[in-house]
This record gives structure tokens, sequence and C-alpha cells, in this order.
């Protein structure tokens, strides 16, 4: 059975990718930076009748990333599946962005991805099997014109720099990708959004189980390649 960690998995997208995961049959370790908000979360897909395991882990904070890797790793053997899903959204442009929201989104949305690939990349090349999905957005591509707020769109384009740099560097079955979910209904994505968790949840969840031969170092949208 595989085994998949989803960052940010108590609510939103991840949430969604959590249930998706686990009803391909793959084992999930629900991360949640709230003990009692993961549990609830994992408690709800255990219902379903779902594999789930809720693991505390705030991705702002490199000693938590470094504990859930001991746990999984020690615990249960192996990870074979990373989703880099939680992230914040801090509003405004460079100058009106408020100064603690500058930190804040670069350790959630960018050193969070680093640590935690740099956790379980090691064993995934030793193991020579790895999925790795960075959950990025739109906002974050050069192609598109870094439209959203600034420490956002910058924190999700360096995202989309590890993906390519990151898979300059991995044998051929690990492979690590990116994607925007779209506009999504979630707390960030709010209520007047297009799509739904399901929909928005779908591109990372192929790109989870891709193929031996499936892409790596790529950007997607509606499981479509798209420019960075
Ligand atoms: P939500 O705000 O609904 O959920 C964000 C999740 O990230 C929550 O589980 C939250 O936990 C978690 N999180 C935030 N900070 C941390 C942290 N330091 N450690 C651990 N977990 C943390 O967002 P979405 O579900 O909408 O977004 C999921 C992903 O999709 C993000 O990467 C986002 O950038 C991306 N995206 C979303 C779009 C949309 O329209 N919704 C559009 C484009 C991209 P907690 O409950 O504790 O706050």
């Amino acid at each position: 059975m595989k085994q998949a960690l989803v960052t940010g998995g108590n609510r939103g997208i991840g949430f969604e990718i959590c249930r998706g995961l686990s009803k391909k049959g793959i084992k999930v370790f629900l991360g949640s930076r709230s003990k009692a908000l993961g549990e609830e979360a994992a408690e709800q897909l255990q219902k379903e009748g779902e594999k789930v395991v809720p693991i505390t882990l705030n991705v702002s904070n490199p000693r938590s990333i470094q504990q859930a890797a001991a746990q999984i790793l020690n615990e249960y053997g192996s990870l074979d599946i990373l989703i880099n899903n939680a992230a914040i959204l801090p509003e405004g442009s460079l100058i009106e962005v408020e100064e603690k929201l500058i930190l804040e989104g670069v350790e959630t949305n960018l050193l969070g991805p680093i640590y935690c690939i740099r956790a379980f990349l090691p064993s995934m090349i030793e193991k020579g099997y790895g999925r790795i999905v960075n959950v990025s957005s739109g906002w974050g591509s050069f192609h598109e014109g870094l439209q959203g707020p600034a420490i956002y769109s910058i924190t999700k384009a360096a995202l989309n720099a590890i993906t390519l740099n990151t898979a300059l560097h991995l044998p051929q079955n690990v492979k690590i990708n990116s994607l925007c979910p779209g506009w999504v209904r979630t707390r960030m994505g709010g209520p007047s959004a297009l799509r739904s968790v399901e929909e928005g949840a779908d591109t990372a969840i192929w790109l989870a189980t891709l193929p031996d031969n499936g892409p790596s170092g790529k950007f997607f949208r509606d499981r479509q390649e798209i420019a960075w």
C-alpha cells in the first residue's frame, strides 16, 4: 500500500486531496498544524471508511517538519507521495503587505515545501519511487503575469522554481510537479469561487498517482501542462 502525506490536510483542497487519495487505496497522513483539527478531519474520513492517520505538522516550523518526518519514516517505514499543499495568502502589494505576513508567507509557502522535500526526498531516491506534488497557483505564473498579492505570487513562483530545479536532480521514477487548482471555494478562495474542492483536488490526485512514464518538472492545470 502506497503512503502519502498531505500538508494542510485538515480543510479545503488539502482535505479533499486526503479523501481522494485514500479512496484510491493509499494510506494518507493528514498533516495539520492543529492537533485537534487534524484529528477531527481524520476522524471524518475514517468514518467514511478511509485509511487516514492524523500527523501534527506546522510547515512554518522546521522542527515540526523534522518530528513529523521522523514519526512517519520510523513508525510507518517510508513515504511514497508528498503533497505540499499548506499555504497562506498574505494580502497586498509589496509595500502594503503587513510586515509580519512577509516572513509568515515565506516560511509557510516557500520554506515549508523546501524543508518537507528535504525531509522525505532522500528516502524516495533510495527507494527509487516518489511523487512530490507542489500545490502552486496561476498567480505564481510568470506567463500569466504574477497577478496575485505580492508575497503570495512571489512565493508561488519560487515554489515553481523548486519544482523545476529539483526535477533536474531526480532519478527516473521520482517525480516532482506543480499545479494550479483553479479558483476554488475554500476559506482561501472564498464562496464566490468557480470550482468545488473536488475539482480543485483532481489534478493534485492525478499527479500524486502518475504512472512510471509520467511527466516530471512540469506545471499543470486541469491535467494539462501550462507555461511557467
Ligand atoms: P485554505 O486556506 O482553505 O486551507 C489552507 C490549509 O493550509 C489549511 O489546512 C491551513 O491550516 C493550512 N496551513 C496554513 N498554514 C500552515 C502551516 N504553517 N502549517 C501547516 N498547515 C498550514 O486554502 P485552500 O485549500 O484554498 O488552498 C490549498 C492550496 O491551494 C494552497 O497551496 C493554495 O495556495 C492553493 N490555491 C488555492 C486556490 C483557491 O482558489 N482556493 C487557488 C490557487 C491555489 P489551518 O486550518 O490550521 O489554518
